[in-house]
């Protein structure tokens, strides 16, 4: 049922949005993709409107009286407001995961399986809208935007084989006598996402729950939650039965209600540490398994042999895409030997990317997702020189495009420094780059391994014996040789470590299906022959 409307809110909601769309207005390229959402989706909107929840199948309102705006990252202006959803909505929203339990449960394995092979078909029809929802919201650029949802796409993909990947144990221990596994459901589980793939984290962990015949509830960043709410009409337009996915938004309230409700059995986060520690103790605590992803500072190894064009091009483009709002982003680069051998076609490539609004054609980088962002990573860049490090490419001071004056824009960034400064300890989150040098590799393996993260790592060498020291030696979970940001495709797992991740089982792929099952082991005796003979044996069975 929806629920009813609040008329004077939404009066007061719509001045809001007239008075900040007379000084901060949509680009010409960007209203026509705002308008186009707020026509056609059900749960969000992108012209000032309100996004809604997603409960028990229906996209409803809420009565919340609190509301977080979201704003576009490029022009500052209102897309839509979140709501901070009420204890009575998140209970409802419970109730109708555990009750789609108890049927989703029970579905055969090929219903399931054809949901996720119907969501990856409307995935790619729908994957220009829910691009631009992205932009619109995140503010990285559209073919960024597409990027973000093809990674989640691939677990949509992969989720696909799960009639040979969930198949399980069995062995006769004794003369008629089967142990056998089967890998169960949880019961309802959650996922808390961060801003910076609205579609990706979602799609982690949307098809790898529901295949495995858990129900859901979802919640997205409070600060782009339109990408998720395109992804739940698709999933019912695929048929997934109503309650089995749920989204409710909100900030910290909401995520406490996730770690404190009894019948939520598990939750998958991804985000910050503070957050995601939060979130691992207080879910651990009241018996939850969790999985969570949390920050990172990834290295590259310049070797002096490396092929100089690949390893500085994939350098800059991992340092700096995205604007450098990715966990597995490249932040640091380790330069072994001379660092002035590389500087300059460092400076060179990162000076040629194109700062600018996401829909515009030719854009490398958007702006950051937030003005607190930008102040944060500004800051930092200023904490460098304050520490004695060197700023080789600035881009504090850098002139917003002519159609974004009020963009969070922050340009691309270098910076000479060392291991005990702030800019190489802070995870930064924007388009920076630190500069650390080593005269030997095993002295860069050392940095690298001191660091308390451990998403990723690469190195850039022309030599397969460098390369086999560095895959060995190095102590991070995720490692490129000659490729710069090492996410694993979904038929292997998230394998991050050190304090990048908190929990034992990674998202997606063999981990994924491990985190969303139990283990139930049976060993059954169905005698060939007739049961004969009426002698109890009281020996310890030793299945002979
Ligand atoms: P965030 O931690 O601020 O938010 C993530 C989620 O946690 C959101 O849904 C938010 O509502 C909630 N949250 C925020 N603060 C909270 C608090 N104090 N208590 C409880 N819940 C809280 O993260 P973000 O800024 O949205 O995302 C960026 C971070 O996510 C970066 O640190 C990045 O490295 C990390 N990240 C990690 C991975 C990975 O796989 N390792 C992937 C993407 C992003």
């Amino acid at each position: 049922m929806p629920l009813p409307r609040l008329p004077q809110l939404r009066a007061l909601q719509r001045s809001a949005f007239h008075t900040s769309a007379h000084t901060k207005a949509l680009s010409a390229l960007a209203l026509p993709k705002a308008e186009q959402i707020s026509a056609h989706w059900k749960g969000t909107n992108a012209t000032g409107g309100l996004t809604k929840n997603f409960i028990g199948g229906e996209f409803v309102e809420s009565h919340s009286a609190e509301w977080i705006d979201v704003h576009d990252p490029s022009s500052q202006t209102l897309l839509t407001r979140v709501p901070q959803t009420t204890d009575a909505e998140f209970a409802a929203a419970v109730d109708a995961a555990s009750e789609a339990f108890k049927t989703w449960s029970k579905t055969s394995i090929v219903t399931r399986q054809r949901f996720v092979l119907e969501l990856q078909h409307l995935l790619r029809q729908n994957a220009d809208a829910i691009a631009n929802s992205i932009v619109l919201e995140q503010g990285k650029t559209l073919a960024d935007a597409h990027g973000d949802l093809l990674r989640g796409l691939q677990v949509v993909e992969t989720a696909v084989g799960i009639t040979s990947t969930l198949l399980g144990d069995k062995i006769e221990v004794s003369k008629d006598m089967d142990t056998y596994v089967r890998r169960v459901p949880l019961g309802v589980c959650a996922s808390i996402a961060p801003f910076n793939f609205p579609a990706m984290i979602p799609l982690w962990t949307i098809p790898m729950a529901a295949v495995t015949g858990n129900t859901l509830i979802l919640k997205p960043s409070e600060r782009d939650p339109g990408a998720a709410m395109m992804i739940a009409e698709l999933c019912q337009r695929a048929g997934l039965p109503s309650g089995v996915l749920n989204v409710v938004h909100g900030g910290v309230p909401t995520v406490n209600a996730i770690c404190d409700h009894p019948a939520i059995k598990a939750i998958s986060f991804v985000g910050g540490d503070r957050a995601g520690k939060h979130i691992y103790d207080r879910g651990t605590s009241n018996g939850k398994r969790v999985q969570a992803n949390l920050g990172a500072k990834n290295h590259a190894i310049l070797m002096p042999d490396a092929n100089a064009n690949l390893a500085m091009n994939s350098i800059v483009g991992a340092a700096f895409g995205a604007a450098g709002q990715r966990c597995m982003a490249i932040s640091v680069a380790v330069i072994v030997g001379d660092p002035s051998a590389w500087t300059s076609g460092l400076i060179e490539r990162a000076q040629a990317l194109k700062v600018n609004g996401g829909f515009e054609p030719g854009a490398d980088l958007g702006p950051l997702i937030s003005p607190g962002a930008r102040d944060r990573v500004t800051s930092l860049i200023t904490s460098a020189l304050d520490e004695g490090g060197e700023i080789i490419l600035d881009g504090r001071n850098f002139k917003a495009p002519e159609a974004y004056p009020y963009g969070n824009f922050v340009g691309p960034t270098i910076i000479k420094a060392n291991t005990s400064m702030k800019c190489y300890q802070t995870e930064i989150f924007g388009p920076v780059l630190v500069i650390l040098q080593a005269d030997t590799l095993d002295e860069a393996i050392e940095i690298i391994n001191e660091n308390r993260y451990g998403n990723g790592a690469a190195i850039f060498t022309q030599s397969g014996a460098t390369a086999r020291r560095f895959e060995s030696e190095v102590n991070v979970g995720q490692i490129g040789i000659n490729v710069p940001i090492p996410v694993p495709l979904p038929m292997f797992s998230w394998s991050g470590n050190k304090g990048s991740v908190l929990g034992d089982i990674g998202f997606y792929g063999k981990g994924g299906i491990n985190f969303y099952t139990q283990n139930k082991t049976i060993t059954s005796l169905w005698k060939a022959e007739d049961a004969i003979g009426n002698r109890a044996s009281v020996d310890m069975p030793t299945h002979h």
